[in-house]
C-alpha cells in the first residue's frame, strides 16, 4: 500500500475560493431567480488587451504552417518574452537579465512550486492575513510555519523582528487580501534584516500595476542588495487579464547563492533552472507571445485603461464603505478593499448574511489567517454596473 503525504491531513479541508464556490453554488440552486455579485475571487471582467489579442492570432496561424511551427519551448521562456519583460523593468529603471527571467504558467504555481528548492527544516515566516498558498504549499511538505500578524495597528505591514530568526520570508506587495503596500524604507528594511539573518525573501508583486504612488516600490529588486537575499514572483493574471489564458514569470538573480552543507556555493538560478526543466514544460507559444505584446509599450498603455476601470470600482467601492461609516483599507494602490466586518460579525457569517439578504459575494477574511477573522474583501474586478448594484444593496442592508 503507498505511503501517502499525511502533511495533507493537516491543510485545511477546503482551499478558500473552492469553500466559497461551495456555498454559492448551493445558494444559487436553491434560489435561481436571484441575481448573484460576486465580488469575491479575484477574477478579472475586462476581455484581454487587442495588442496581446492579435499576437495570439498571430501565434495561431504560426502554428498553422510547416515552416513556423513550433514544438516544445525553452523551459525557461522564449527569449523574445524574456526580453519584453528584462525592458518592462528597465522602463521602472530596475536592471535585470533575461537570463534572471523564468517565464510560467502563473504566479500560483511559482509562489507553491519554490518550496521544492528548500530544505524541510527552515524556520518560514508568513504574514496573518495571507494569500493562502504560501502557507498551504509548506504545510504540504511539512514544514512549520511562524506568523506575523499584520494588523490595523501596524498598517498591516509586518516589519522585522530581530529577535526572531527567519530562513524563508513570505511578503505580498500590494498585498493580498490587505491592500496594504510597502514604501521603500520599509522593504529596505526587510532587505536589511534577510541579509544580516542570510535570510531570502520570497516577494509576490503580482498587484504591482495597480500601485498609482509614484513613491511606492513595484518591485523589490529597486531596494539595493535585494539582489542578494529576493526572488520575485509576478503575473499577467490582473495585469492584462490572464487569469483563464495562464502566464506569469519569477525572477531569480544569478547574485543569489547559498553554501550547501557540503560547503559549496549553489546557486537558487541554477536550481531552480534545474527543477523547471525537469518538471515543466513551459507556457504555451502563442501565450508566450501575446505576454510579450503586453510588455510593448502600446500593450501596457491598454492594461493601464483597463486598471484604471478597476480602479473606479475600487473608489466606488470605497464610497459605499464609507457612507456607512465602515472602516475600510486598501482599493488605492491596490485592486482590493478590506474592512472590518459590521456588528463585530465573524467574517464567514457575515460571508453567509451578504449572500442571504444582498446576494453579494466577498471573501471572509479568515480564509486569509486568524488575523481575518473579523473582516472581509472586496474585490473591484467586477464590471461598474454590477460593483454600483452591489453596493446599493449593502447600502440598504443595515
Ligand atoms: N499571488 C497573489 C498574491 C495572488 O493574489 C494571486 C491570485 O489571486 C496569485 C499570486 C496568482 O496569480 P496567477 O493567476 O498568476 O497564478
Amino acid at each position: 500500500m503507498p505511503k501517502l503525504n499525511e502533511n495533507y491531513l493537516n491543510l485545511k479541508e477546503n482551499y478558500l475560493f473552492a469553500e466559497i464556490a461551495d456555498r454559492v453554488n448551493t445558494y444559487t440552486a436553491a434560489n435561481p431567480e436571484k441575481k448573484v455579485i460576486r465580488l469575491g475571487i479575484g477574477d478579472v471582467t475586462l476581455p484581454i488587451v487587442s495588442e496581446a489579442i492579435a499576437q495570439f492570432h498571430e501565434g495561431v496561424d504560426e502554428l498553422a504552417s510547416a515552416k513556423t511551427f513550433k514544438g516544445y519551448g525553452p523551459y525557461e521562456g522564449y527569449a523574445f518574452l524574456r526580453e519584453a519583460i528584462v525592458s518592462y523593468y528597465a522602463r521602472n529603471g530596475i536592471c535585470i537579465t533575461a537570463d534572471e527571467v523564468f517565464v510560467s504558467d502563473g504566479a500560483k504555481s511559482d509562489t507553491g512550486n519554490i518550496t521544492d528548492l528548500f530544505g524541510k527544516d527552515n524556520a518560514i515566516l508568513i504574514p496573518d492575513p495571507v494569500y493562502p498558498v504560501y502557507v498551504d504549499t509548506n504545510i504540504m511538505d511539512g514544514r512549520s510555519i511562524s506568523y506575523m500578524d499584520a494588523t490595523i495597528e501596524n498598517d498591516f505591514l509586518p516589519m522585522p523582528d530581530h529577535n526572531i530568526h527567519a530562513d524563508i520570508i513570505y511578503l505580498c506587495s500590494p498585498n493580498n487580501p490587505t491592500g496594504a503596500a510597502y514604501n521603500k524604507q520599509q522593504l529596505k528594511e526587510w532587505v536589511d534584516y534577510a541579509l544580516k539573518n542570510d535570510a531570502i525573501i520570497l516577494y509576490d508583486s503580482a498587484y504591482e500595476c495597480f500601485i498609482t504612488d509614484e513613491t511606492l516600490p513595484r518591485s523589490i529588486f529597486c531596494i539595493e542588495n535585494a539582489r542578494n537575499c529576493a526572488i520575485e514572483f509576478c503575473s499577467l493574471s490582473k495585469t492584462a487579464g490572464f487569469t483563464g489564458t495562464r502566464c506569469g514569470y519569477t525572477i531569480i538573480p544569478k547574485d543569489l547563492k547559498y553554501t550547501s552543507s557540503n560547503g559549496a556555493q549553489l546557486s537558487l538560478n541554477a536550481l531552480w533552472y534545474r527543477r523547471q526543466a525537469t518538471k515543466f514544460n513551459g507556457v504555451s507559444y502563442i501565450v508566450q507571445k501575446g505576454a510579450a505584446a503586453v510588455f510593448s509599450e502600446k500593450g501596457m498603455a491598454q492594461c493601464k485603461e483597463n486598471i484604471k476601470y478597476y480602479q473606479e470600482n475600487a473608489r466606488i467601492i470605497s464610497a459605499g464603505l464609507a457612507k456607512k461609516g465602515i472602516r475600510y483599507y486598501g482599493g488605492v494602490n491596490s485592486p482590493y478593499i478590506w474592512f472590518e466586518c459590521p456588528n463585530n460579525m465573524d467574517s464567514w457569517n457575515f460571508f453567509d448574511y451578504l449572500l442571504n439578504n444582498a446576494q453579494v459575494v466577498g471573501t471572509p477574511g479568515a480564509g486569509f489567517g486568524k488575523n481575518g477573522q473579523k473582516f472581509f474583501r472586496l474585490t473591484s474586478f467586477g464590471n461598474h454596473e454590477n460593483t454600483i448594484e452591489a453596493m446599493e444593496r449593502i447600502d440598504k442592508l443595515f
